[in-house]
């Protein structure tokens, strides 16, 4: 992605200099766009538009058809025009931009959309164009740079020009085989909770049921929370993908299908990422607050009790073993797991063995 990403950014002209070098002198500010969110920083009400959809709720109800999610507000929160589409982005260079790119992976119960730009809907179906948004970022930036740093800009920047772009090539490159990838075998059933958000895992139950409620999660909430645990647990690819197909409002299957079935479940052994974005409770207690309130405790790896996220990944590692062999990005991990002793080792796949033996209980 990084060189598909910087070919872009030279062909299109995008944060280059005159001289065909990246301004800043730097590609990419990942790196910068790690940070939590501390107590202290207030994050913006979301924009949300009043289409009013009761009409179609009453038809709904009345031909008693079955629904995901939350129906009972009558008014959809989501731009339906340009205009609207337009409102949303501007929103966004005023109120979230200063501070997208250092929160962007931050994690928190206190809203729902930090400082994201809930521009997906608008750019999938076409009410914006990609570049439009870019260049109207890299404007903002410009205009505005002793108050917005390089980074925030560049770390938004990077999600359209580089991943959004970067999907939808390898999407039209490896369809329709890649829809069938199931590399780590996965079989399992999708638990219930997926559905209603009654779960004992705080991080899980708040994902799901701000899915459920707001058609939307922000991208970490996608990949390290909902697709974490069912990359760990070893659910059906089949399932997870229709379950993300289902759920949100940006959902388009050229963008949801690599996203999922590739970044998410590594089931494409390897096509899109380099490695699996696997991590046990150790990052969600790093990124946002939900172990504070969790019924499982995140320090503990094995016993009732024990975050399921922690005994769960030591067994997806020990489960993949041969197959992550290969692949550099996992010797550290492979090398913790060999360097336990077999007394160590039991009691890990013994509590995953009981939690994936009771997923609907979790
Ligand atoms: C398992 C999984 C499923 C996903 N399914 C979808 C989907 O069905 N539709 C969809 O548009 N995005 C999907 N994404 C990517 C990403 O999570 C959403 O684009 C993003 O959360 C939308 O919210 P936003 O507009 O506030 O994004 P922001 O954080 O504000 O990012 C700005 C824009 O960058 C683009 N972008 C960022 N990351 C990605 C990415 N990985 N792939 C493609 N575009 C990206 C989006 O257009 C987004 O609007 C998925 C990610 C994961 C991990
Ligand atoms: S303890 Fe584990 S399950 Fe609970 S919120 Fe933290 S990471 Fe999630």
């Amino acid at each position: 992605m990084e060189f598909f990403y910087r070919a872009l950014r030279k062909k299109h002209h995008v944060l280059m200099d005159t001289n065909g070098k990246p301004l800043g002198g730097r590609w990419n500010f990942d790196g910068e766009n790690r940070n939590a969110l501390p107590d202290k920083v207030s994050i913006p009400q979301p924009l949300v538009f009043s289409e009013d959809v009761s009409e179609i709720i009453d038809r709904i109800e009345r031909h008693k058809i079955k629904y995901l999610g939350n129906i009972s507000h009558s008014c959809l929160i989501w731009p339906t025009t340009r205009q609207a589409s337009r409102h949303l982005l501007n929103h966004f260079l005023k109120v979230c931009l200063p501070q997208f790119g250092q929160y962007q992976d931050a994690m928190t119960e206190r809203g729902w959309s930090l400082f994201h730009s809930r521009l997906s809907f608008s750019l999938n179906s076409k009410m914006l164009h990609p570049m439009e948004v870019i260049r109207a970022v890299e404007s903002y930036w410009q205009a505005n740079q002793e108050t917005i740093s390089l980074a925030q800009a560049e770390g938004f920047i990077r999600q359209i020009l580089g991943w959004r772009e970067y999907v939808r090539a390898l999407y039209w490159a490896h369809m329709p085989n890649y829809q069938h990838l199931n590399t780590l075998s996965a079989e399992r059933a999708l638990p219930k909770f997926f559905w209603d958000g009654d779960t004992k895992m705080s991080c899980v139950a708040h994902a799901v049921q701000q899915s459920l409620d707001y058609a939307y999660a922000h991208h970490i909430q996608r990949l390290m929370i909902t697709g974490n645990f069912a990359l760990l647990a070893g659910l059906d690819p089949d399932e997870v993908d229709r379950w993300y197909l289902g759920i949100y409002v940006d959902a388009i299957e050229w963008v949801e299908l690599p996203n999922t079935r590739g970044m998410s479940q590594f089931a494409d052994g390897g096509i899109i990422a380099s490695k699996p974005y696997a991590a046990s409770g150790n990052y969600i207690q790093k990124m946002g607050r939900y172990c504070k309130t969790c019924h499982y405790d995140v320090k503990q790896r094995t016993g009732e009790g024990s975050c399921p996220f922690n005994s769960l990944y030591w067994d997806f590692i020990d489960r993949h073993q041969s197959l992550f062999e290969s692949n550099p990005r996992m010797a550290f991990p492979l090398k913790h797991w060999k360097a336990l002793s077999d007394d160590d080792k039991a009691p890990i796949r013994n509590t995953a063995k009981h939690y994936l033996d009771n997923l609907d209980k979790l």
